[in-house]
């Protein structure tokens, strides 16, 4: 028998959750009709949602045994939820894919031929179009992939999606890597092992709305970078250099251009540009210091990357005090 753990991570799913379920059990009946040692489990992981998510699970871990779920504490966001997912996950093999259909339970069946005999460790889908999200948007998202790549020696391949079919040894592989900043398209490929990439048009939510703003991508892009890459320390180093130089210079040519011709403006004027671009410099380089230092603090704090609140067994548990 050869089991398959089902991670979805959920935030105010309400409106998907059902047309999920009901998706996602067509194909595992099929996959068990074509392949008789397969069973399955289905981990749904509640980030802290404000809306029925909760409500809709604890009903379906009730009436489906292959159900089960965590319901964190507040939202901690997706990382978390893959990360807790993965962690209680039992299965030989491993998927972690999101509650909106934009990643088909169709391909299920296609991933895991790649996978079941051992020959990739992972299989993964990549986006070859970005329709139905802004121009802006895609411009932005391929500029940063274009940047990390550069300046991050972790390949970070440009529309690969949290959409994984893995092998358990890929997925304890993952668990090893307990930093609290996780930035999971960085971790996945960090971790190596063969992974086939499965090309696919984007697909469009079928319902409710996606909780990233543009703000918010910004910010997990500069998690990104932060996380996999020190170049930026470096710039700041380079660039300092490069300043002090240029400094140095210009202060030679005032120097000499005072001797000869008497302007006091001028020299004015030049030392204020002087000093206010060295002082800007000096913040630049301070705050990449910071966002570095920032992380660091947080890393040495172990904090725990997720808190429980509830899951199947203690919801379970708890019925059952109720009855008696
Ligand atoms: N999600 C989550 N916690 C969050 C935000 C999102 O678990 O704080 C889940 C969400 O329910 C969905 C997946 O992560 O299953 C992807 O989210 P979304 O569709 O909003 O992102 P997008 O597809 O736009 O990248
Ligand atoms: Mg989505």
């Amino acid at each position: 028998m050869k089991l398959i753990s089902i991670i979805v991570p959920c935030y105010n799913e309400e409106d998907v959750l059902p047309m999920f379920y009901e998706e996602i059990q067509k194909v595992m009946d099929q996959m068990k009709q074509e392949h008789s040692e397969l069973s399955f489990e289905m981990l749904f992981i509640d980030d802290g949602s404000k809306d029925k998510t909760l409500q809709i699970l604890r009903k379906m871990s009730l009436q489906d045994q292959r159900v089960r779920y965590i319901s964190f504490s507040r939202n901690f966001g997706k990382e978390a939820g893959m990360y807790a997912g993965l962690e209680n996950s039992r299965g030989d093999f491993v998927v972690v894919m999101d509650a909106d259909l934009q990643h088909p339970p169709a391909f299920l069946p296609k991933m895991y031929n790649f996978v079941k005999d051992g020959e990739y460790d992972c299989a993964t889908t990549r986006r070859v179009s970005r329709d139905g999200e802004s121009k802006i948007r895609s411009a932005f998202a391929r500029l940063f992939y274009k940047i990390m790549n550069k300046i991050s020696q972790t390949e970070i391949v440009d529309g690969a999606q949290d959409f994984r079919f893995m092998s358990r040894q890929m997925v304890n592989a993952i668990l090893d890597m307990h930093e609290y900043n996780r930035f999971s398209k960085g971790i996945f490929s960090w971790v190596g092992f063969k992974t086939r990439y499965i090309e696919y048009e984007n697909v469009e939510r079928p319902a409710g709305t996606s909780s990233w703003s543009f703000w918010g991508l910004f910010k997990y892009s500069l998690e990104g970078i932060f996380a996999f890459s020190t170049a930026p320390l470096a710039i700041a180093a380079v660039l300092g250099a490069f300043i002090c130089a240029l400094a140095l210079i210009l202060l030679i040519f005032f120097i000499v251009k005072a001797c000869v011709v008497d302007e006091p403006d001028l020299r004015f004027l030049a030392a204020m540009c002087i000093m206010s671009l060295l002082a800007g410099l000096q913040l630049f380089s301070v705050g990449i210091l910071g966002q570095y230092l920032s992380r660091t603090y947080l890393e040495v704090k172990h904090r725990p990357i997720y808190l429980m609140r509830e899951n199947e067994e203690l919801y379970r548990a708890r019925r059952e005090e109720e009855d008696e």
